[in-house]
């Protein structure tokens, strides 16, 4: 059968006009918009047509040291790592309403920018921004230490200190949610930011980022530069006052990252990356349902989701009715102008990503997977790509170990529960999973012996601001969201005091001589 969709040729023609206006374009430096210091801009495109949109600052290493300059300069004379924790609540609240207050144009810049569906922009990323902030707005009053006994003969105090200028580069499949995990709890804990957005997406987070002003953070506090990988990013990587650096996107340049902070100055570091994430459908599962959320466990975003469950392993008993039906899902699955209602998936992020996901279906055909709908692209403007389905995937093809990051469904068959937990285990990541069964004994063994940070049983992709996030293996160091990101930004220091006993506690007030 034909892919059912919107004629991507007509969709096109048509193209909705989003109703926002790009007005952030520069750095954000020490609370000023201002220009890259070599004055050099850059494109950045609407992937629904690859046509530019706007030229944005291309900030290198001389922009990371001037913003860097303003976070230290904020960090050790500004007010806020020295405000009240109340004080400091209160602005991350401000800021949450002024993102409520703003979300249509940030849903639509964010689209246009990305090329995601704008109801799930509107609908599913802001909410769960806003609900961030709320969240760690929440924690702001109440990171403290603890009095620990120790000997007796001394008074020990442990103090949770903010760590300073947190360095911090974010991908571009989820550009304001990415902000949110890693602004959040640095602000909350009381550091200051110099963040680096992704090249293929700057407009947001500046937005925002204007947005925290409006709502009362200090200059310096919250410094934004965009620019590119081994310019900016590498620059703010390896600066030495930076005191600590998060980084979410490919494992590749998390290595990067890694090296580059311990040939500095040592600094800490966080590391969200890839996965090629199992999603177990077992014997006894309800297959329709299975089969919808294998669907969008890894369809949603076009794909583009490090936890995207990228290896679907059916049980061989279910596997001709689960192959069918994921195949008619995937037919019907409507691909077009990611601002019209209806449609399900937009194009692919860029020219890069969608060559390297066409190359990745190439290499299953090849490898004489079978392909049961979808590998090619989708009319002749944008980056859309057909959704694709493969069926006898196997273990050691390149589909089957590789992070393809696009709508491409790989379906494997397994025989019994053994099998399965060392197949799915046999990956150099460990992100997420997902499960699905009516079997309590089998979810329980599943959930127990599968390696990854994340597990979903009978779900996928449930996220919240209070759930931690963050890879076994390859797929990271450390973990994000919930009580747990506070600790990546929190230098534990202790003091400890001799203590002289000279009370007998004769003097005390209840003691009646
Ligand atoms: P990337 O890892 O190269 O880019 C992520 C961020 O790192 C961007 O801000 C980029 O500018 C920055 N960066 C790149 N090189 C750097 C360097 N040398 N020093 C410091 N920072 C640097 O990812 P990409 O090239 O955009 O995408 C490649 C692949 O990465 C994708 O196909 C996908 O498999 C994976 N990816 C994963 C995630 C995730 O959420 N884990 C997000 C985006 C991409």
């Amino acid at each position: 059968g034909s892919i059912k969709r919107l004629s991507t040729s007509t969709a096109l023609e048509e193209l909705i006009v989003p109703p926002v206006q790009i007005a952030y374009t520069q750095n954000l430096i020490d609370g000023k918009f201002v220009d890259a210091a070599s004055g050099k801009t850059f494109p950045t495109y609407d992937p629904r047509t690859g046509e530019v949109i706007a030229h944005v600052a291309e900030g290198d290493a001389e922009d990371v040291n001037r913003a860097v300059a303003a976070a230290r300069k904020a960090f050790d004379e500004g007010p806020w790592p020295k405000m009240t924790p109340y004080e400091r609540s209160r602005i991350l609240l401000r800021f949450a309403d002024l993102v409520e207050k703003h979300s249509d144009e940030l849903a639509a810049l964010e689209t246009w920018n990305n090329g995601k569906l704008h109801e799930q922009a509107a609908k599913a990323e802001l909410p769960l921004l806003i609900r961030l902030f709320h969240y760690y707005a929440g924690w702001a009053d109440k990171i403290h230490g603890l009095t620990v006994p120790a000997d007796g003969n001394h008074h020990v105090q442990t103090l949770h200190e903010p760590i300073g200028v947190a360095g911090q580069i974010i991908p571009w499949n989820f550009p304001l949610l990415m902000f949110a995990w890693k602004v959040g709890p640095a602000l909350a804990c009381g550091n200051t930011i110099v963040l680096k957005t992704a090249e293929q997406t700057p407009l947001t987070a500046l937005y925002v980022a204007k947005l925290f002003h409006e709502a009362g953070l200090p200059p310096g506090v919250l410094n934004v530069v965009s620019g590119f990988g081994p310019t900016a990013g590498a620059a703010l990587a390896s600066h030495m006052d930076v005191d600590k650096i998060a980084f979410t996107g490919s494992t590749d340049t998390g290595k990067v990252v890694l090296e580059l902070a311990a040939k500095s100055n040592l600094k800490p570091v966080t590391l969200e990356l890839g996965g090629k994430s199992p999603f177990i459908v077992c014997e006894d599962a309800d297959i329709d349902h299975a089969v919808e959320l294998a669907h969008f466990a890894l369809f949603f975003n076009q794909g583009q989701c490090c936890c995207a469950g990228s290896r679907t392993f059916v049980h061989e008993r279910v596997y001709d009715e689960f192959l069918e039906k994921a195949k008619a899902r995937a037919l019907r699955r409507v691909v077009g102008d990611p601002f019209k209602k209806g449609v399900e998936q937009g194009p692919q992020i860029d020219s890069e990503q969608f060559e390297k996901v066409l190359r990745y279906i190439r290499s299953g055909i090849e490898s004489n997977a079978t392909l049961e709908c979808g590998g090619d692209r989708l009319g002749k403007k944008g980056y859309f790509i057909q959704p694709t389905v493969f069926s006898n995937v196997t273990d050691d093809m390149l589909i089957a170990k590789d992070e393809i990051f696009g709508p491409v469904q790989s379906i494997l068959k397994f025989k019994d529960l053994d099998e399965v937990i060392r197949r799915a285990n046999a990956t150099r990541y460990g992100l997420a999973a997902g499960v699905f069964t009516k079997n309590i004994d089998t979810a329980n063994t599943l959930t127990r012996a599968l390696r990854a940070g994340t597990v979903w049983v009978n779900c996928f992709d449930v996220f919240d601001a209070a759930i931690p996030f963050g890879g076994y293996k390859m797929s990271g160091i450390g973990r994000e969201k919930g009580i747990y990101s506070l600790h990546n930004y929190l230098q534990i220091a202790h003091r400890a005091q001799f203590v002289i006993m000279q009370w007998n506690g004769s003097h005390h007030p209840c003691r009646k001589s």
